[in-house]
């Protein structure tokens, strides 16, 4: 009899279906398309009933309308299949529209083809476009021959070609036109920043070492705000000195009022902000070689001019001098000349001294307003960058291992500047060595380097932990003179790099290394804080150094360096349960070596140490990978073997029983050996929890210690009787004592 075939599972049905819809929702306009293009072809339009083809048409309305919809909402974000859906049918609408109209496709409203086309290019994706005119042209060609049959191939093929020479030119203007206006809007953008990034240094709003940093589009997200802040800011100065000019134009009845700035090197003025009644302003860079204005900023000195002729230079203006009088105040700071506030008047009357002192005080309130903001922008900053540094704390405080610490120091760094590759070395100062803790890169050109030593030497990890300062000098890195780790180590040639200490009071513990592919990245704005970043780092590494330590001596013994009882018995625990779920077997192995009080009273408690140091040295060498050994106590060991069953573990015990036997302790009184005699139970036979088990084991040490010492015996179990399976060698144990 044939068994019955399973029924395909629910979930598969539902899949297939589920595909199944969305297949139809996918091709349904196409496959309307064609069906509406063979209707058209085979002569549907003329030959049918005026019934038919208005259900036809209403149809086709529908679908377009559909598919149009869907593009609408889209908001420009439609597939190219989308678009050849929605072409499609609009070319067989257009086709059928014109056969059923004009009976003929060079009829007057033949056109409408063209007007599809061009409609297509401009909205479609270019591959789309593409294809609805090859649609056209093809349906065009099929009525012409089916349908039509009367048409010559040339005049098919002429109209083909022009419809189709049509869309490509639709699109390649299009296009073109596109791109001019973008790259004209992204350039206009561009200068804007440049201009705002400029006016920000020249006020002093940002850093050196920032505004020497071009804008170039990159993975600078800390830079991001304070450029908006110093954009704001800037605006706000702009308003601010604006609002001062316009008051003094008005009131003192000038024709100009206007505020120059120097440029950075000095070379310069340039108008920050001017309020003018003049339409020939000319704003250009003035030279500072000589001229009225380089007078005024050399004698620092207001120079008040009147009785002005056409010919006289008033740099500013780019015609004939249309001012009669004129007076420049310099805007002083600290001592240095930044400014000059110039003031003119078409009229012959000159400034009054009342009015100088006016123009005076508005100079004093432009420099105010600059100063406040710069005051402002440095708050703000400093807020920010506290912020920035408290989530670092929580971060690297929370982190409690090594790793963790590293991982969060390195993201609280990400914040605070934006670079390409961040390493951590730590400082070994005992073995005198270097060693690559942490490594992350983009291009992943150095993450291999984790677990990499090295000796001091003259690269610039070795001299910042020498020297406890950060270098290079500013940042900037030059792959041809400096070594980052060592020669034998490469680091990728990047133009800015920083390898800063990371102190523990005045204790190095190893370097914060970080790179970036962008040039000046780690200046004056960042490297402060990023320094205090390292000795949040230096800390939290110390932390989780002291758990790290902490949590071997809760768990390790101090004399042999293997575990303790209390952590062997929550291994213990979690063994037998794991044994008896997969049904394996365990076996526990509990060692004690013979007379060793006597091995104290002959030779001392330090000689005792050493024996037991050296039965815990036995130990280490015969187990293998998965046991587990701890020193029990005293003289007391216990080995648990996990999938291992009696024979297995009486292997084990006879070898390390033997072992113990060859090893020859040299002591101050001579030669010393000793031998150790062992018990062994076996989960399940032996028992089925830890202290059943191990009670077990304790037996049968007690049973080899009464039968001689010097032996091995498993504790077996049969029924109800306990009888002991002793291996014991067949000469009496050899002692030295
Ligand atoms: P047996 O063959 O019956 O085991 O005789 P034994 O002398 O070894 O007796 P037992 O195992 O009871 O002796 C344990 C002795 O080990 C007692 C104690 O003086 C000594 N001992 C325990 N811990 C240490 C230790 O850390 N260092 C040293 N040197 N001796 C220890
Ligand atoms: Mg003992
Ligand atoms: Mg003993």
């Amino acid at each position: 009899m044939d068994s019955p075939r399973a029924a395909p599972p629910p979930a598969l049905l539902v899949r297939a279906s589920l595909g199944a819809r969305r297949l139809a929702r996918r091709v349904y306009g196409i496959v309307a398309a064609v069906a509406l293009a063979t209707f058209v072809v085979t002569g549907g339009v003329v030959d049918t009933t005026p019934l038919v083809q208005g259900v036809v048409l209403a149809v086709v309305l529908l679908l377009v309308g559909r598919k149009l919809a869907k593009k609408v909402r889209s908001m420009g974000d439609a597939s190219a299949w989308d678009d050849v859906e929605l072409g499609a049918l609009v070319a067989v609408a257009v086709v059928g529209v014109v056969l059923r109209v004009d009976g003929r496709l060079d009829g007057p409203l033949h056109p409408l083809a063209y007007v599809a086309v061009a409609l297509a290019a401009a909205f479609f994706r270019p591959g789309a476009t593409v294809l609805v005119a090859l649609w056209l042209v093809g349906l065009e060609a099929a009525v012409a021959f089916v349908s039509l049959g009367r048409i010559s191939v040339e005049a098919v093929a002429q109209r083909g070609f022009f419809v189709l020479l049509f869309a490509l030119l639709h699109l390649v203007l299009l296009r073109a036109e596109l791109t001019r206006i973008r790259a004209a809007a992204r350039a206009k953008v561009e200068d804007e920043i440049v201009r705002l990034k400029d006016d920000a240094r020249r006020y002093r709003l940002l850093g050196a070492g920032e505004a020497a940093a071009p804008a170039e589009p990159g993975p600078a997200s800390s830079g991001a705000p304070e450029d908006r802040l110093a954009r704001s800011s800037v605006e706000e100065i702009h308003q601010s000195v604006h609002y001062a000019l316009e008051l003094l134009r008005r009131t003192l009845d000038l024709h100009t009022a206007v505020l120059l700035w120097q440029n950075d090197a000095g070379t310069h003025l340039r108008i920050s902000e001017l309020s003018t009644a003049s339409d020939d302003i000319h704003d250009a860079p003035i030279p500072l070689g000589d001229g009225v204005l380089a007078a005024v900023m050399q004698q620092k000195k207001t120079v008040s001019l009147e009785r002005l002729k056409p010919s006289f230079k008033v740099p500013y203006y780019s015609g004939a001098c249309p001012v009669r009088t004129f007076v420049a105040i310099p805007v002083m700071e600290d001592g240095v000349p930044r400014g000059i506030l110039a003031l003119d008047r078409t009229s012959e009357r000159p400034f009054t001294p009342h009015e100088e002192e006016l123009a005076a005080q508005a100079v004093r309130y432009c420099h105010r307003a600059i100063q406040n903001e710069r005051v402002f922008v440095q708050l703000e900053r400093a807020k920010v960058e506290q912020g920035k540094l408290y989530r670092a704390a929580q971060a690297l405080g929370a982190a409690l291992t090594e790793d963790e610490v590293l991982g969060a120091g390195v993201r609280a760094a990400r914040e605070i500047a934006s670079f390409d590759l961040a390493a951590v070395t730590v400082w070994d100062d005992e073995k005198k060595m270097h060693e690559v803790r942490a490594a992350t890169s983009r291009g992943k050109e150095i993450d291999d380097l984790v677990g990499a030593r090295f000796q001091p030497n003259a690269g610039l990890v070795s001299m910042v932990v020498q020297n406890k300062f950060p270098l290079p000098y500013r940042g900037d890195y030059d792959p041809s003179h400096q070594t980052v780790l060592t020669k034998r180590l490469p680091w990728p040639k990047m133009p800015s790099l920083l390898v800063i200490p990371l102190m523990l009071h005045d204790r190095v513990l190893g370097t914060l290394i970080l790179g970036a592919s962008r040039r000046h990245a780690f200046g004056e704005s960042v490297r402060p804080t990023l320094e205090v970043l390292a000795s949040h780092l230096a800390v939290s590494l110390a932390n989780a150094r002291m758990v790290a330590k902490l949590e071997t001596m809760a768990t390790t013994d101090g004399m042999t360096g293997l575990l303790n009882k209390r952590a062997m018995l929550e291994q213990a625990e979690q063994k037998v349960s794991s044994a008896k779920r997969f049904g394996r077997k365990l076996s526990v192995l509990v060692t004690d070596i013979d007379f060793f009080k006597r091995v104290n009273d002959t030779y001392g408690h330090d000689i005792g140490d050493m024996v037991i140091r050296g039965l815990g040295d036995v130990l280490r060498r015969q187990k293998r990978a998965t046991d587990v050994v701890a020193r029990f106590g005293g003289e007391e060991f216990v080995v648990l073997c996990e999938q291992t069953d009696e024979a297995g573990a009486m292997l084990l015990g006879e070898r390390i029983r033997e072992e113990l036997e060859k090893t020859v302790f040299h002591t101050p009184n001579g030669k010393l050996s000793v031998t150790c005699s062992i018990g062994i139970a076996t989960l399940p036979d032996a028992g089925g929890d830890w202290d059943t088990l191990f009670k077990s084991a304790d037996e049968a040490l007690y049973t080899s210690k009464r039968g001689g010492r010097n032996r091995t015996t498993l504790f077996q179990k049969r029924g109800s009787e306990v009888r002991m399976h002793a291996q014991t060698p067949a000469p009496p144990a050899k002692r030295a004592i």
